[in-house]
């Protein structure tokens, strides 16, 4: 089986709730997504998605993603997608870095795998474990009394794990966990995330500040070494998450016992290939991870649930339901929450169909109109 033809389509995905907002006064209003739709000589489709947090996240865009798709696709006509690390290394070659262009075709060959060997990718990941997993809800940004008042509807939607969105002006960060700590329920867990916003005086006078509250401390500051000193000041359970972004960071944040918990996001480790490895060594270290991605519709949220359906659940902190949050469907046959869970499909591949009237005509077209 051979890739003969690579395609990319542009979607944009509106929000629910307008706009999401997080540290820094950072805010995405409609996120911009990539479809890719890896073709093979024998007919056998598979479909991936990349979409970055705005351009301001994580060292990724959106048009990024579609200009490094033009540039790595036709180094990989001619290759077997089934063959996923003999792929990766390819595409390693190919293009240094950029672990966000890659993503999208990762995930499309996994899609092509589990179809032609008639598996969901959760089996394929590893095993599927129980019946659905948990699910985490983001809190956006905002004053604490308005962050504290989505609590009760976002619990009446099942969830029952917060992330709210700090980073800001410290005392009103102090306020904000305060507020929303004091509508939770025996069984809710609740995650501050300052998305690296806090430099470490900051961040310590918060600790200090909620020291007496259950609450998880996520990525306070913008560097490895600024959120170790914070880790070092704090009793707080402790999640790293974008630094996160390969195995050398993994291994070193174990062995400087950086981190109770991870953020493992598919397309900031470069495609399902690399964030299994990251997961399975997780499993192997005893590290709970959140397992997600920057953004995404109905393929990412696909393949988030066959990455977490598949992962043992005691390691599963929680996953994203990201397709909950956008009004655009953009394939049929996704995951849906049910009671602040989810499911991965029990179809071959991803399980997903595109609906190609949303996708529209491809924007990047790579196709080998000659036999490799
Ligand atoms: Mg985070």
């Amino acid at each position: 089986m051979k890739i003969r033809r690579i395609l990319a389509y542009q979607v944009d995905l509106p929000l629910h709730e307008g706009s999401y907002k997080w540290s820094g006064g950072k805010s995405v209003d409609v996120f911009d997504s990539t479809v890719i739709e890896v073709e093979t000589d024998n007919g056998v489709v598979g479909y991936g998605e990349v979409c970055p947090l705005g351009p301001f996240y994580l060292p990724a865009y959106a048009n990024g993603v579609r200009a490094g798709i033009a540039e790595l696709g036709p180094h990989l006509l001619g290759e077997d997608p089934r063959e996923l690390q003999k792929m990766n290394r390819r595409m390693d070659a190919a293009l240094k870095g950029h672990p966000y262009v890659k993503s999208g075709i990762d995930m499309a060959c996994w899609d092509i795998l589990g179809k032609t060997t008639g598996q969901p990718v959760c089996v394929l990941l590893g095993g599927r474990y129980g019946d659905d997993f948990v699910l985490y809800r983001a809190i956006s940004q905002e004053s604490p009394e308005a962050m504290a008042s989505k609590v009760a509807g976002y619990r009446a939607e099942g969830y029952r794990r917060f992330q709210l969105k700090v980073g800001g002006d410290p005392a009103v960060d102090i306020a904000r966990i305060k507020a929303v700590a004091d509508k939770l329920q025996p069984g809710d867990r609740l995650i501050a995330d300052a998305n690296t916003g806090w430099l470490m005086h900051d961040a310590l006078r918060v600790v200090r500040a909620v020291r007496d509250v259950d609450v998880y401390i996520e990525q306070p500051c913008l560097s490895y070494e600024e959120c170790l000193t914070v880790r070092k000041h704090t009793d707080h359970p402790f999640v790293l998450d974008e630094v996160i972004d390969s195995i050398d960071v993994l291994l070193r944040g174990h062995a400087d016992r950086a981190m109770d918990v991870v953020n493992l996001k598919i397309s900031k480790l470069g495609g399902l290939t690399k964030t299994k490895q990251a997961r399975d060594l997780c499993v192997s270290l005893g590290i709970a991870m959140t397992l997600e991605d920057s953004w995404g519709g109905d393929i990412v949220t696909a393949a988030i649930a066959h990455l977490a359906h598949s992962t043992p659940p005691e390691f599963l902190f929680t996953a994203t339901d990201f397709n909950s949050y956008v009004t655009v469907s953009i394939g049929q046959g996704a995951p849906r929450r049910v009671n602040g869970r989810m499911a991965a499909s029990t179809g071959p591949g991803l399980g997903i169909v595109p609906r190609m009237d949303v996708l529209g005509k491809p924007v990047v077209d790579i196709f080998a109109s000659r036999a490799p």
